[in-house]
C-alpha cells in the first residue's frame, strides 16, 4: 500500500479478475453496450483498481460504489453507453469533467488518442494519478486540479461530463470542435437523463437521450 491508499497490485492479481470481467461485458452486452472496442476496453481496464480493498470483490457488478468525498464511480453500464454512443475511433482528443477514480479515463483512454480529464477534489485527483499514470502507465492521459473549465487549454472532439449539471455550462460549449459531441447528465424530473450534444459551427445541437443515471453534482 503506498501513501495515497492505493495498493500496487502485481499482474498476476490484476489477472485473478478476468473472469470477472468477462461476466461484466456479457452484462454489458445485455444492457445495450454492443461495441466491440468498448466491450474490449472494459474487458481490459482494471475496475478493481479503481476502488478501495474493501470493495474490490464488488468491483465488476454493475452498480456504482463509493469512492471518499461523497463522490462514486459510475455503474459499468453507464460508463459503457456513455462512450459507446461518442463513437470513438482512436484519433480523438477528449475531455472529461470530473475524473473522480479515474476509472472513465482509463476506459476513454483505450478508445481515444488523449484524454484530458478534471477534478476539483485534490485527494481524488491526486489518487487517479497514482493509479493512472504510476500505477498503470497511461501516457496519453493529462490530468489536472482544478473545478474551473476555464482552467483548461485546447478544444475536443469529445467532452464527457461526469456529473449532473444544473444548467448548461456555456463554457465547456466554447471547447468543442465543429463536429464535437458532449455528453452531461442533466436533471429530469426527480431523476437524471445523460444527453447527448453535437456542435454544429456555432449551434449546438441537441441528437438523443442516452439512459438515465445517478451522478453526483457537477459544482459550477
Ligand atoms: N468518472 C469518475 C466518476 C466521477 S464522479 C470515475 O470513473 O470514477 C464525479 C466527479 O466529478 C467527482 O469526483 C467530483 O468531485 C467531480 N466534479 C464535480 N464538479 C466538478 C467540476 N466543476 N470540475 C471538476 N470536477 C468536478
Amino acid at each position: 500500500m503506498d501513501t495515497n491508499g492505493v495498493d500496487i497490485l502485481s499482474p498476476d492479481t490484476i489477472d485473478n479478475f478476468a473472469l470477472a470481467r468477462e461476466r461484466m461485458a456479457q452484462e454489458l452486452t445485455r444492457n445495450g453496450v454492443t461495441s466491440v472496442r468498448v466491450l474490449n476496453a472494459m474487458k481490459k481496464v482494471p475496475r478493481h483498481l479503481f476502488v478501495s480493498e474493501a470493495l474490490r470483490y464488488s468491483a465488476y457488478n454493475d452498480v456504482s460504489l463509493p469512492i471518499g468525498f461523497s463522490q462514486t464511480i459510475s455503474r459499468p453500464t453507464t460508463v459503457g453507453r456513455m462512450i459507446q454512443s461518442l463513437g470513438l475511433t482512436g484519433r480523438e482528443r477528449v475531455l472529461e469533467v470530473g475524473t473522480g477514480s479515474g476509472y472513465q479515463a482509463a476506459v476513454t483512454a483505450e478508445l481515444a488518442d488523449r484524454v484530458v480529464s478534471m477534478e476539483r477534489i485534490e485527494a481524488l485527483h491526486r489518487r487517479a494519478k497514482v493509479t493512472l499514470l504510476m500505477t498503470m502507465n497511461y501516457r496519453n492521459i493529462e490530468l489536472y486540479h482544478t473545478g474551473a473549465f476555464s482552467d483548461i487549454k485546447g478544444t475536443f472532439d469529445a467532452i464527457l461530463v461526469a456529473a449532473c449539471a444544473p444548467v448548461m455550462p456555456e463554457h465547456l460549449i466554447s471547447l468543442l470542435n465543429n463536429g464535437g459531441r458532449m455528453l452531461i447528465p442533466v436533471e429530469k424530473g426527480n431523476s437524471q437523463v445523460i444527453k447527448k450534444f453535437v456542435r454544429h459551427d456555432e449551434e449546438i445541437v441537441y441528437e438523443e437521450e442516452v439512459g438515465e443515471a445517478q451522478f453526483v453534482p457537477l459544482v459550477m
